[in-house]
C-alpha cells in the first residue's frame, strides 16, 4: 500500500462517512510540529503515513487530493 491509496481509501470513506472535517491549516501545522496527523477517523499517526484502517493522513489527503486542497 502507498499513501495514493490510502489518500483514495479515505476519499472513498468520505462518501459514506459524515461528521469529519478538514482541520485547518493552524491545526494541521501544529500536528505536524508534533510530528503525528489525525486520519479522518480521528486516529493519531505520522503526518506522512496512514491508519490502521487504511486511511491516509490528513497531511496527506490534503497534499495530495486536489479537492481538499487548502491553498
Ligand atoms: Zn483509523
Amino acid at each position: 500500500m502507498t499513501g495514493a491509496d490510502a489518500v483514495r481509501n479515505a476519499l472513498a470513506w468520505f462518501e459514506v462517512n459524515s461528521g469529519w472535517a478538514p482541520p485547518d491549516e493552524d491545526t494541521l501545522a501544529e500536528w505536524v510540529a508534533d510530528g503525528v496527523c489525525r486520519c479522518p477517523d480521528e486516529c493519531l499517526v505520522a503526518p506522512d503515513n496512514w491508519c490502521e484502517h487504511g486511511l491516509a493522513s490528513w497531511w496527506l489527503i490534503l497534499d495530495d487530493a486536489g479537492p481538499f486542497r487548502p491553498r
